[in-house]
């Protein structure tokens, strides 16, 4: 298995590399195998960027917006075209399921490109009335910005932040997750190849070290992150104190309600999807699936016999739903809270293992696991696992669930299952959820808002809301008149 880029960075349209910078091994989580060879960026690479990005923002910024629009829709069509062997690219670096990754990943990535393509035509400032002389607004963009991804979504989170950071005019520098390095440097092709001018979206490889040089860069004006709440309070932190703006997307421990009237199979559809997809790495995930007592036994007794027809395996055949974790780290700290749920006494109702899968011996891999009997107070309940483990509760009032379902310090979604559409509003509107589905989950259109409330972040990527945290406000007073001055 071979999925060696050029070379490790990309930087004012070409690759780059510094071998100065530690080594950063690419492994396949499937098998551990390693598949491609990286260096860390040095400093030097680090001031690269920056020195590129500030050089090629503002010629960008003079650009109509409908031409810097016809770059990203030409790059959301080359995306489309390549989505096999993107996909690939991306199984290999996550060990997602290629069965996904056709679907998900590079398909988001375009869909975020074609969006922001097309929206920044109308986006526009407004006019102000002040009976004579009058006023307008002209949304301004920040400059360079920064962004920081996650392990899960490589590509899509690379899109969701480069798609809005360009179309208002912006450069932007993004260093991927250290796990999964290789799917970003392929969208700075397919950008250069569509048209986008050299510097204005550069790729930059290493751990927190790099992402912090990047958030404190004197040059920089923005940061967007997706991690954990811990990284985000850091970055967050850091940015703050050079007053700087910030987007943070950040963890969860989201809860899934579903009431007595519910369509079974769909509320444990959606119940398996925000649980074991990605195996079960998706920072919006209902890892709280509360279930009203009139549904309990069935919702669990389908739940049991849909979840043990998973098929754990290779990712790349077609045939797999479930694919390994990304590390081995990650998988430790997976099952030590499985093991945690065990000694608090909750009930392992399925799963909790190692698979024993011929050939990948050697992958990260987990079962699907379902905790039952788990009290709301549990470290499994409360702490963010980031792996296919579901913990299943029962409820007895909308009162009572609405309660726990918020006793949490996270908020980033939540969702209701229900045929009654009256108390599926009123359940929605007193959830502390950035996201909310009703009678479905974690489906996330570019259309629609995405993110957190309390510690799951702050700002919102997609939708034209994300234009807004790209640019800033210019306010300009026009005279129609005199001056009136008493002096
Ligand atoms: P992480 O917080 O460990 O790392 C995220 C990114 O931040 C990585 O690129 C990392 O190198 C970088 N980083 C680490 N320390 C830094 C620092 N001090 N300064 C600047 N950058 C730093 O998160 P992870 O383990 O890669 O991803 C899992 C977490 O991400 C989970 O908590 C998950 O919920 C969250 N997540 C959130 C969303 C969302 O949209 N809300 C999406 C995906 C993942």
């Amino acid at each position: 298995m071979h999925a060696q880029p050029k070379a490790s960075h990309y930087i004012n349209g070409a690759f780059v590399e510094d071998e100065r910078g530690a080594a950063l091994d690419v492994v396949y989580p499937a098998t551990a195998e390693t598949i491609a060879r990286l260096h860390l960026a040095t400093p030097n690479i680090v001031e690269l960027a920056v020195e590129a990005a500030r050089a090629a923002q503002p010629a960008w910024a003079q650009m109509k917006p409908m031409e810097r629009g016809r770059i990203l829709r030409k790059a959301a069509e080359l995306v489309r075209a390549r989505n096999a062997e993107l996909a690939r690219l991306e199984t290999l670096d996550t060990g997602k399921a290629l069965q996904e990754t056709l679907v998900a990943d590079p398909a988001s990535a375009a869909d975020a490109l074609e969006f922001f393509g097309c929206a920044i035509a109308v986006y526009n400032g407004e006019h102000i009335e002040l009976g004579g002389p009058f006023g307008y607004t002209r949304r301004e963009p920040l400059g360079v910005t920064v962004g920081i991804g996650a392990w899960n979504y490589p590509i899509q989170i690379a899109a969701w932040k480069a798609a809005p950071a360009l179309a208002a005019g912006n450069a932007m520098i993004f260093k991927p997750s250290e796990n999964t390095p290789l799917t970003a440097l392929a969208l700075a092709e397919i950008l250069t190849e569509a048209g986008l001018p050299a510097g204005l979206f550069n790729v930059v490889q290493g751990a927190g070290e790099v992402g912090a040089a990047l958030v404190g860069h004197p040059g920089v004006a923005k940061v967007s992150l997706t991690g954990s709440v811990e990284t985000g309070k850091k970055v967050m932190g850091l940015a703050g104190s050079q007053m700087k703006h910030a987007t943070m997307e950040l963890g969860g421990k989201s809860p899934i309600l579903v009431f007595d009237d519910a369509d079974v199979e769909n509320a444990v559809g959606g119940a398996m999807l925000g649980n074991f997809y990605s195996t079960g790495q998706i920072c919006s995930n209902g890892t709280r699936v509360f279930v009203q007592k009139g549904i309990y036994a069935r919702f669990l007794e389908r739940l049991t016999a849909r979840t043990r027809a998973i098929r754990l395996g290779d990712p790349l055949d077609p045939e797999t739903h479930l694919g390994p974790l990304i590390s081995a780290a990650q998988r430790e700290r997976v099952l030590s809270y499985i093991e945690a749920g065990r000694q608090e006494g909750a009930h392992l109702h399925l799963g909790g293992g190692v698979p024993s899968l011929q050939g990948l011996e050697k992958g990260f891999f987990v079962e699907p696991t379902i905790f039952t009997e788990v009290r709301d107070d549990m470290r499994i309940a409360r702490e963010e696992i980031f792996g296919p483990v579901m913990c299943v509760f029962s409820f007895e009032t909308e009162e009572e669930a609405i309660a726990r379902a918020n006793d949490t310090e996270f908020g980033l979604a939540a969702g209701v299952f229900t045929r009654d559409l009256a108390r599926a509003h009123r359940v929605v509107g007193r959830l502390q959820a950035g996201s909310c589905w009703i009678n479905a989950y974690n489906l996330t259109p570019v259309e629609l808002p995405f993110g957190g409330v309390k510690n799951s972040g702050i700002g919102r990527e997609n939708a034209l809301t994300a234009l807004d945290h790209y640019s800033q406000i210019k306010a300009v007073y026009v005279e129609t008149g005199d001056v009136e001055s008493p002096y």
